[in-house]
């Protein structure tokens, strides 16, 4: 492979326009997008796309000339969406992360409110996760301010997160017989939210793969649900549940809690399964699923290892992309009924 090829990319490696905050200022923005989307055109392979690696290359550059630094239009209200699936496994955490980190490239800014144990989200995001330190246990348990164990993301200027630790599987217990212990997440993040002047545009907060108490708070403290579903057998299995949970707690706890979008995961087009589960899905809940399938991709599962999400460790991939284009799209579909 020549020097300048990346692997499984075609374009040039070089510095990637990465966020607003890491462009130089000697040139304007604009002129650069422009220019790194006049570079990415002419590397397009042309006439020879009948092969499918050429045809997914050119694909690829051709949704890369679409999305580079455009930025995203940004919510008059902090949206607050919270991924569950009560499923492990099925790519909460990544898209949680990626989502996160291709908003704050779209110019906007996000709060990561870490609610699983294990602290994946965490970790992908960079941030401290010890058991010294503070984060969302405290803020359940003890009523600690969101304020004082919010954390910046060290790659991600636009992204601070609630770190998780291991104590938080402990909370599952021991909130069980506080007062008001469905609301605690929601009562947090409204002060802190408030007392902002400047609140994040997004909240995303990624769920355990279990329907308890740390999953319940996060859906009493959003407006939006988001379901990310993997495109294997036995998808749907469980879903049932999901639904009639959302539906209970709009009922009884949180009226405008809305399932806003549904993202198809590790989605593999090469087979007949992943395209009858996308079908299946699409069925169900219409134009709640996003365009945008986000593919099984080795550069999303190697991105947490190196402490970072998918749009750092290798922006050009086809993961990467696909982030992008579902974070465009979740911000031109809009959210729900604002609670
Ligand atoms: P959850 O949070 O729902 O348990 P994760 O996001 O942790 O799921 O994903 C489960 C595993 O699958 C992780 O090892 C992750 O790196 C990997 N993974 C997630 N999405 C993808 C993808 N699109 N392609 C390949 N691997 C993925
Ligand atoms: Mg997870």
């Amino acid at each position: 492979m020549p020097a300048d090829t990346v692997p499984g990319g075609i374009v040039p490696e070089r510095t990637w326009p990465v966020s607003r905050e890491t462009e130089s200022v000697d040139e304007p923005s604009d002129s650069r997008d422009d220019r790194y989307r006049q570079e990415i055109a002419e590397s397009v392979p042309r006439g020879d796309d009948d092969t499918p690696l050429a045809a997914q290359l050119a694909d690829d550059a051709r949704r890369r000339i679409a999305l580079v630094g455009r930025s995203l239009p940004r919510p008059s209200y902090p949206r607050i969406m919270t991924l569950a699936n009560q499923k492990g496994g099925v790519g909460k955490t990544t898209s949680t992360v990626n989502l996160a980190a291709a908003l704050s490239q779209g110019g906007l800014t996000v709060l990561v409110v870490d609610a699983d144990p294990q602290g994946n989200a965490s970790t992908a995001l960079g941030v401290d996760h010890h058991g010294d330190v503070p984060g969302t246990y405290d803020v359940l348990v003890d009523g600690t301010p969101i304020a004082d164990v919010v954390a910046q993301c060290p790659d991600l200027p636009g992204v601070t997160c609630v770190p998780a630790t291991v104590d938080l599987s402990g909370a599952e217990i021991e909130l069980v017989p506080e007062v008001a212990r469905e609301y605690r997440l929601r009562k947090s993040l409204k002060a802190y939210l408030g007392g902002l002047d400047h609140p994040p545009d997004f909240v995303l907060v990624d769920c355990p793969p279990s329907l308890g108490l740390l999953t319940l708070n996060a859906l009493v403290a959003a407006d939006e649900v988001m379901v990310p579903i993997q495109c294997e057998y036995y998808a749907l299995e469980g879903l049932a549940q999901l639904l009639r949970t959302v539906d209970l707690v709009k009922a009884n706890l949180n009226p405008p809690l809305t399932v806003t979008t549904v993202l198809l995961t590790m989605y593999d087009g090469r087979t007949r399964l992943a395209s009858d589960v996308a079908q299946q899905v699409r069925d169900l809940f219409g134009d709640r699923v996003l365009k945008a399938a986000i593919p099984r991709s080795v550069r999303l599962s190697e991105a947490p290892s190196h402490l970072q999400t998918v749009m750092t460790y290798d922006p050009t991939s086809s993961g990467a992309l696909s982030y992008l284009e579902a974070a465009r799209e979740i911000c031109e579909k809009g959210g729900a009924e604002h609670g």
